[in-house]
C-alpha cells in the first residue's frame, strides 16, 4: 500500500491513533485547549486544517521552518538527492555532500570556526560541545545562564536553566552551575577559579525570551577567554536568519570557540544538527587517528540533511531572508508598542528580527479575576489570548516557557506584510476583549487548569 492509501485509509482517525500508540496525555492537552486539529498540509507560513481552513503559523515547528513550510527549494534538493541514489553513510567513508555544507556554513561563520561536526539534532550538538570541551581543556565544570534552555538530553538538561525542566529526572550532570543571564560579574566570579571548561550561551534566550544588553556578550566572551574557559553560543533557535542576521552573533561581531546549530539549517525536513568549533578546540581533541573518531553517531551527518542543507542556505541567501526577517521584526515592533499604552495589562512588548514576545501584567488597581487565574497557573492570562487567537483568528502562538506571562512567536521568515496586519488586528481584537476578563473566559481557564492538575506548567512547552 502506499502512504497515500494508507493516509487516506486512516483520514480523521490521527489524534485516536496518537492518543493509544503514542502521548494520550498529549491529545489531551491539545483537546483541552480547542488546538486538535488535523492538519491536511502546509505551505510557507501557512497551515491548512482537514476542512481547507488557512491557519497563520507564527510558531513555525519551534523554529525550524525558517525557509517557509514545504520550500520548493529544498524540496527539489532533497528529490534530487534520492534520485542520485548517492553511497550515503558508508561510515568508513566519506561523503562529498557533507563537506560540501560543511564548507558552506564556515563560509557564513565568524572567521575563528574551522572545523564542523554534525548531529542530527540541536541537542546533540549541544552534548557535542560539553563533551568536546571538557576533553579540549582537561577541565569538568559547566557554566550556562539561568533560564537558558539548550535541550532534553541528560546533558544539555543539566545546563538547562529552569528547575521546571529538571525535576523529577536527576541526578543530572555534575560540575554544571548556573549564573544570571546579561549579569557578567556573576559570570567571571564563576570562571576565575579557572577550573571551567566551556561556559554556554544563548545570544537571546528562547524561554523568556531575554535579550542581551550591548556589551554582555562580548564582555562574556573576553571573560571566557581572560580564564581560559570556551565560549559557546548555542544559536540552534536563533540561527539561520532568525534574529536579521545570519546568526544572531553577527549583531556584536563575536568570535565563539563552539557555535551550536540546528532546527532550520535542513529547512525544516531531516533531522540535522552541527557544532562549529576552532580548531584549537579541534585539535586538542582529535589529536591521533586513535582518535579521529572520538565523537560521532551513526545517522549524522546523512546525505538527505546534507542537500536540503546545502538548499537551505542557499534560500536563506537568494530570498534574503535574514534581511526580511529584520524588517518584518521592526514593522511589527512598530504596529505592536502601541499596545502598551493602548493597555493596562500589556507590559511590554519586545523582539529581535522575528522572535517577539509581549508580556502580560496585572491592571493597575488590581483585578480579582487576574489574582484568580494566577493562583491557579502563572501565565494562565497568556493562555486566555492564545486560545482565542487560535479559535477566533486561525493563528498558532504559544505561552513562552514556564512560570511567565508571555506569548513568543517563531514565524517562518517568510512573513508577509499582509500577515503581520492579520497577526496585530487579530492581537488587538483579543486584547480589548480579555482585558476585562469576561466571566466565560475565566471559567474557561480555570476549568482547564483544573483539569490538568496536578501538573504545573499546563500549556507552557520545551522549546
Ligand atoms: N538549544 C536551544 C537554544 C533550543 O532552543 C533548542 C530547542 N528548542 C535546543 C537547543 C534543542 O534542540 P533539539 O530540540 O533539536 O534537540
Amino acid at each position: 500500500m502506499t502512504l497515500r492509501e494508507l493516509l487516506e485509509q486512516h483520514r480523521g482517525e490521527e489524534l485516536e491513533l496518537y492518543a493509544r500508540t503514542i502521548n494520550p496525555q498529549f491529545v489531551r492537552l491539545l483537546r483541552t485547549i480547542g488546538f486538535d486539529r488535523r492538519w491536511a498540509r502546509a505551505e510557507g507560513a501557512y497551515l491548512y486544517d482537514a476542512d481547507g481552513t488557512r491557519y497563520l503559523d507564527l510558531l513555525g515547528g519551534f523554529g525550524m521552518y525558517n525557509v517557509g513550510r514545504n520550500n520548493p527549494r529544498i524540496r527539489a534538493a532533497l528529490i534530487e538527492a534520492l534520485e542520485l541514489e548517492t553511497a550515503g553513510k558508508v561510515q568508513l567513508g566519506v561523503s562529498p555532500v557533507t563537506a560540501l555544507l560543511a564548507s558552506a556554513l564556515l563560509e557564513r561563520a565568524p572567521s575563528r570556526l574551522r572545523r564542523v561536526l554534525f548531529t542530527s539534532s540541536g541537542t546533540e550538538a549541544v552534548e557535542a560541545a560539553l563533551k568536546l570541551g571538557r576533553a579540549a581543556t582537561g577541565r569538568s565544570r559547566v557554566v550556562s545562564c539561568e533560564h537558558g534552555f539548550h535541550g532534553l538530553t541528560l546533558g544539555s538538561l543539566s545546563a538547562a536553566g529552569d528547575a521546571a525542566f529538571r525535576a523529577r529526572f536527576g541526578p543530572l550532570l555534575p560540575g554544571f552551575s548556573h549564573v544570571p543571564f546579561d549579569d557578567l560579574d556573576a559570570l567571571e566570579a564563576a570562571l576565575r577559579g579557572q577550573d571551567v571548561a566551556v561556559f554556554i550561551v544563548e545570544p537571546v534566550q528562547g524561554h523568556g525570551p531575554y535579550f542581551p544588553s550591548e556589551g554582555y556578550l562580548h564582555g562574556a566572551q573576553e571573560l571566557c577567554r581572560r580564564y581560559g574557559t570556551l565560549f559557546c553560543v548555542d544559536e540552534v533557535q536563533t540561527g539561520f536568519g532568525r534574529t536579521g542576521r545570519m546568526f544572531a552573533l553577527d549583531h556584536w561581531g563575536l568570535e565563539p570557540d563552539l557555535l551550536a546549530v540546528a532546527k532550520s539549517l535542513s529547512g525544516g525536513y531531516v533531522p540535522v544538527g552541527a557544532l562549529l568549533m576552532s580548531t584549537a578546540v579541534y585539535d586538542s581533541v582529535f589529536d591521533s587517528l586513535e582518535h579521529s573518531v572520538s565523537h560521532g553517531s551513526t545517522f549524522a551527518p546523512n546525505d538527505l540533511a546534507m542537500a536540503a542543507g546545502l538548499a537551505t542556505l542557499e534560500e536563506l541567501d537568494a530570498q534574503r531572508l535574514p534581511e526580511r526577517a529584520a524588517r518584518m521584526g521592526e514593522l511589527l515592533l512598530e504596529r505592536t508598542r502601541p499596545l502598551v499604552e493602548r493597555y493596562e495589562i500589556v507590559k511590554e512588548v519586545s523582539g529581535l528580527g522575528l522572535i517577539w514576545a509581549i508580556e502580560f501584567q496585572e491592571p493597575a488597581g488590581g483585578s480579582r479575576s487576574w489574582r484568580l487565574l494566577e493562583r491557579m497557573q502563572t501565565g494562565l492570562f497568556a493562555q486566555l489570548i492564545v486560545v482565542p487567537l487560535f479559535s477566533d483568528h486561525k493563528i498558532l502562538t504559544q505561552v513562552a516557557g514556564h512560570d511567565s506571562n508571555v506569548i513568543k512567536i517563531l514565524p517562518p521568515l517568510v512573513l508577509s506584510e499582509e500577515d503581520v496586519d492579520w497577526f496585530v488586528e487579530a492581537l488587538d481584537a483579543t486584547l480589548a476583549r480579555a482585558q476585562k476578563l469576561p466571566r466565560a473566559m475565566v471559567r474557561f481557564a480555570l476549568k482547564a487548569a483544573r483539569a490538568n492538575r496536578p501538573r504545573r506548567g499546563l500549556f507552557a512547552k520545551t522549546s
